[in-house]
């Protein structure tokens, strides 16, 4: 244990604040198997392979949409005849069973951890996951012991997705890992379920039981903190319950201003798992979906009967509330392997966004199809992105006629979508009188980094990029003007809008609607409410 309170830096995954004794999730070690015979070892790998199935399907019933993706993805790695091919193929040639199956996942593993795009690097986790579970069922070894003390911080190298779903989250606090990442699965999971998770802490030293302070709002934790360390804590403990209580309160009725506006606050989504975020419920609608989530999966791109049918989920979550889909955002800070261009000097400035989809026509119009049969029930609005000028709108539109004339030869239900834009790029915000959408969503964290010249992620340059630059304060205010001379919605669906500095800002420009990831959807109905 370390003598001195010891506070290590890494990123905030999921947010908030945790105190309470550390304990490290160990896996049990698991004996190394020796060689009999290649039939004896195929048999016992092939049972491991099914007792992990089986595992992974009884773990599959308790979970809804996203974190049943995560499983059936390790499902689908299992019955993948390449992955386990290469391990068969080791116990032929004389390995035994773990040596073979560890070979094949970490080779397969180590691959996904070099790709380029983070998300696939994010995405080896998961079958570092399914590789230990099958290995645990290999050594007939049922794992970690998941009955927790209460109250503790789980401290781990990295942590598993369907590990994840086993522990008991009622009793356990928050997570401090070594590694991971915040765009992983598990992060993704604990946001959604509302678990602080502070990711990539490096080594932390020290042994079970010693108290932590993990605060997931700046992405550190305090090992062994002092008397003085432990008041300030408890203080600051106090004003985040009061900031939720506050939150809390708002969040179940509509958002309306001191003087008496009624705003529209929306959620933006980025898979089907932010619907069972609590918040989500209390959404007007859903401001923004990033359909980028459906083309990361692993293996082909979704096909029009795939996108169909999560845009209905999305459309029926929703009732009789608005939903805006956002059509492919592919490129620039969401590279997508396979459908954005390798090699651009400048991505940010590249072929992507609308872009894209209009030089890869049979993937744009697919995603047209199943939004326009999707939407042939339900409120349903589709948005473009990245877009610059008219005439990218107009052939667009064009694209969407010749959808709805195909699917109306075809005898296919289907029903025109209002096709509004972002405004996210500097050329559409300042000559936004030219073009005729059927509404507008001002995406501020594009337009603020091309105005200013900021990397949106670069961390040294966050006080130069102020959302509240004037500039942009003045083409937000002209899109609100636009916007009310041809009498369509104006919303704002970027992060400024979970920002409490910025509420008052984004209200006084006229602004009604207002989209933010649903974690912040209290927050952002306190301000308004805050708001004269
Ligand atoms: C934006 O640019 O503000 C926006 C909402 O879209 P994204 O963050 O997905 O680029
Ligand atoms: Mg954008």
């Amino acid at each position: 244990m370390p003598a001195e309170a010891l506070r290590l830096r890494g990123h905030a995954a999921a947010p908030g604040l945790a105190a309470g004794p550390l304990i490290r999730l160990r896996d049990k070690p698991t004996a190394a198997r020796s060689a009999s015979s290649p039939e004896t070892e195929r048999a016992a790998l092939l049972r491991a392979m099914e007792q992990a199935a089986s595992d992974l399907a009884r773990l599959l019933d308790a979970q809804t949409s996203e974190a049943a993706a995560i499983l059936e993805f390790q499902l689908a790695l299992l019955e993948d005849a390449d992955l386990t091919s290469a391990a068969f193929a080791e116990i032929d040639a004389g390995a035994p069973a773990d040596h073979a199956w560890r070979h094949a996942l970490d080779a397969q593993s180590a691959d996904y951890a070099s790709a380029e795009d983070g998300y696939f690097r994010a995405r080896s986790a998961d079958l570092v996951d399914l590789r230990d579970r099958v290995l645990r069922a290999l050594s007939g070894d049922a794992g970690v012991d998941l009955r927790l003390p209460a109250g503790a911080i789980l401290v781990a190298d990295d942590l598993p997705p369907s590990r994840f779903l086993e522990i008991d989250w009622r009793r356990s606090v928050g997570v401090a890992l070594i590694f991971g990442s915040a765009s992983s699965h598990v992060a993704m999971l604990a946001r959604a379920r509302g678990v602080p998770m502070v990711v990539g802490l490096g080594d932390i030293p020290a042994v079970d039981g010693t108290l932590a302070l993990l605060d997931a709002e700046r992405g550190e934790i305090e090992i062994a903190p002092s008397a003085a360390r432990l008041a300030e804590w408890r203080e600051r403990t106090a004003a985040l319950t009061a900031r939720r209580e506050e939150e809390q309160r708002h969040l179940a009725g509509p958002a309306i201003t001191a003087s008496g506006r009624r705003i529209h606050t929306m959620i933006n989504i980025q898979g089907l798992i932010d619907l069972e975020s609590d918040a989500s419920a209390h959404a007007d609608g859903v401001g923004l979906v990033r359909t980028e989530f459906l083309f990361q999966q692993q293996g082909a791109l979704p096909d029009e009967a795939v996108q169909y049918r999560v845009y209905r989920e999305i459309l029926d979550w929703a009732g009789a509330r608005p939903v805006t889909i956002r059509t492919l955002d592919a490129g620039g800070d969401k590279p997508i392997p396979g459908v954005t261009i390798d090699g651009e000097a400048n991505p940010f400035l590249g072929v992507r966004g609308l872009r894209l989809s209009l030089r890869r026509r049979g993937l744009f119009k697919t995603q047209l199809r199943a939004l326009a049969r999707a939407g042939s029930s339900g409120h349903l609005k589709v948005m473009l992105p990245m877009v610059t000028t008219p005439a990218e709108l107009r052939e667009a539109r064009g694209l969407l006629d010749e959808v709805l004339a195909e699917l109306a030869s075809e005898g296919l239900p289907a029903r025109r979508p209002a096709l509004g834009i972002m405004v996210e790029v500097p050329a559409a915000a300042l000559a936004i009188d030219r073009f005729d959408a059927d509404f507008y969503s001002i995406g501020s964290n594009d337009l603020v980094q091309y105005l200013t010249a900021c990397d949106r992620g670069n961390g040294e340059l966050v006080a130069l990029a102020d959302p509240l630059n004037p500039a942009v304060l003045e083409l937000i205010e002209r899109t609100v003007a636009h916007g009310r001379r041809m009498g369509v919605p104006v919303s704002l669906c970027g992060d400024m809008a979970a920002d409490p500095r910025c509420v008052p800002a984004l209200l006084d420009c006229g602004l009604e609607e207002l989209s933010v990831a649903p974690p912040a959807l209290g927050l952002l109905k306190a301000a308004i409410t805050r708001h004269g």
